[in-house]
């Protein structure tokens, strides 16, 4: 008779097989090469082969602080050992010292609701903007509007809100009331123009669906600073500040979503503070509010907004829940990835870095098939064609092979776009913001060797 294996040993079994994983986006390939991670350290990671790569896209955007820090490892042991668990039905330490942070950090009043995931920060905001302008004689307020090519999450009201044609289609419909918007895409805008005003026309797109739906049934427009998942759209500050006017004039919220640019990928702390004045409604984050170490998600919402949902003698509060959201270990972690992204400086190492290091990659734009080079801190998109004439995307195999080769080499980019629907023409590469310069200086020499190799 076998020995009962421990519920470790099974799990190492399995990482070693992944027969019993069913992996994210996992599409039938017999010849997939699965790499299974088994360690990290700054921005590499080691397969269980014992190959060494870089990650040059924070895992999914998200390490922001890079693998193996072990002061926040400490943070979250130290924290479990001393409250393991705690619902913010009531209230624990790391998350009122995380809610001030986070206001801190935003330049304006801002209270906090804390949940697990991109995803869940963004139906949060979604619930906060319905009852919000029920709650202040709007209850005709209930649509969203989000942009084409943006990517808001996986459940199905921020499935709802994401407009990749591929990301959908086999789940649609969607949740009711939720609308799109042309982006601001200069690079195949249908509007011509320099980029500034074909965004500008973008933005005004935006007013007149707000016109033609009814004001007074529009509750909020949520808009990344920077389309990520969808290509990496980067439009210029004059688009979110018109469009924050644009959400003010109507009474329309302003959700930010700020899951993959917050915490200084950009090369600001968050991405709308590229664009001066602006100030959103709600902002949602996840991902580099922990740098990856744990699960959290964040709505922060501007205090005369909350003031709605706090008034005396009314039942006016916020029916929601999550049994893990704001969990006492996640906020701890985000408290000490705040404090190391603060004491080091990283926001201004990615501004800086951004430029000298990733911004070399601009060359390539002399090639023939990268159509555009976008890019802000350490988040970079080369939009690859067939040829600069007809701005063909360039084809998935092609696509794979760029992909391949630099994980032969060592180093792990992305692609994304859904440019035409399911078409991945966009070459990702956003590294964690503590990338050394010999890290950087890597990621550019193999990109670079590879597409010149196309
Ligand atoms: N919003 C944006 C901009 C994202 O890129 C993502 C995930 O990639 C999400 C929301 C959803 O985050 P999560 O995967 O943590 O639910």
């Amino acid at each position: 008779e076998r020995p009962m294996k421990t519920a470790v040993e099974m799990s190492n079994m399995m990482e070693k097989t992944t027969s019993h994983l069913w992996n994210a986006m996992h599409r039938h390939n017999p010849n997939a090469q699965q790499t299974v991670g088994v360690s990290g350290e700054g921005s590499w990671f080691t397969d269980e082969n014992g190959n060494k790569y870089l990650d040059g896209v924070s895992g999914l955007w998200c390490l922001n602080l890079g693998y193996g820090r072990q002061e926040i490892v400490d943070a979250a042991t130290e924290q479990m050992k001393k409250l393991s668990y705690f619902p913010l039905t009531m209230n624990h330490q790391p998350a009122v010292g995380l809610a001030k942070k986070i206001s801190e950090l935003l330049g304006a009043s801002y209270q906090t609701f804390f949940s697990n995931s991109g995803s869940e920060a963004n139906e949060t905001a979604f619930k906060i903007a319905r009852q919000y302008h029920s709650q202040t004689g709007n209850p005709g307020k209930f649509k969203f509007i989000s942009r084409y090519r943006a990517y808001h999450g996986s459940t199905l009201g921020a499935l709802s809100a994401t407009a990749q044609a591929n990301r959908r289609v086999k789940y649609d419909p969607g949740a009711p009331g939720f609308l799109h918007v042309y982006p601001p895409y200069s690079y195949r805008s249908i509007f011509g123009g320099d980029p500034e005003e074909s965004d500008l026309k973008a933005a005004q797109m935006l007013e007149e669906m707000i016109n033609w739906e009814g004001e007074e049934t529009v509750a909020a427009f949520i808009m990344e600073p920077f389309i990520s998942g969808g290509g990496v759209i980067i439009p210029s500050n004059k688009y979110i500040q018109r469009v924050a006017e644009i959400c003010k004039k109507y009474n329309v919220l302003l959700i930010m979503d700020e899951v993959v640019s917050g915490y200084g990928r950009t090369g600001e702390m968050f991405g709308f503070m590229h664009a001066e004045g602006v100030q959103p409604d709600i902002v949602t984050m996840a991902k580099g509010l922990t740098s990856g170490y744990l699960p959290l998600g964040a709505t922060a919402v501007k205090s005369e907004i909350y003031d709605v949902f706090n008034q005396e003698g009314k039942d006016n509060h916020f029916r929601h829940v999550s049994t893990y959201g704001g969990h006492p270990a996640s906020c701890a972690v985000a408290l000490k990835n705040i404090e190391i992204i603060e004491r080091e400086n990283i926001v201004d190492r990615v501004r800086e870095l951004g430029e000298t290091k990733l911004g070399k990659l601009d060359s390539l734009i002399d090639h023939e098939n990268v159509g555009e080079v976008r890019r802000v801190g350490f988040l970079l998109g080369l939009e690859m064609v067939k040829d600069k004439q007809s701005k063909e995307p360039l084809d998935d195999l092609k696509m794979a092979e760029i992909v391949g080769k630099c994980k032969q080499k060592g180093l792990i980019i992305g692609k994304n776009g859904d440019t035409v629907p399911g078409q991945n023409n966009v070459i990702i590469v956003a590294p964690p913001l503590t990338s050394t310069e010999e890290d950087l200086d890597f990621i550019v020499e193999t990109v670079e060797s590879v597409i010149r190799s196309l």
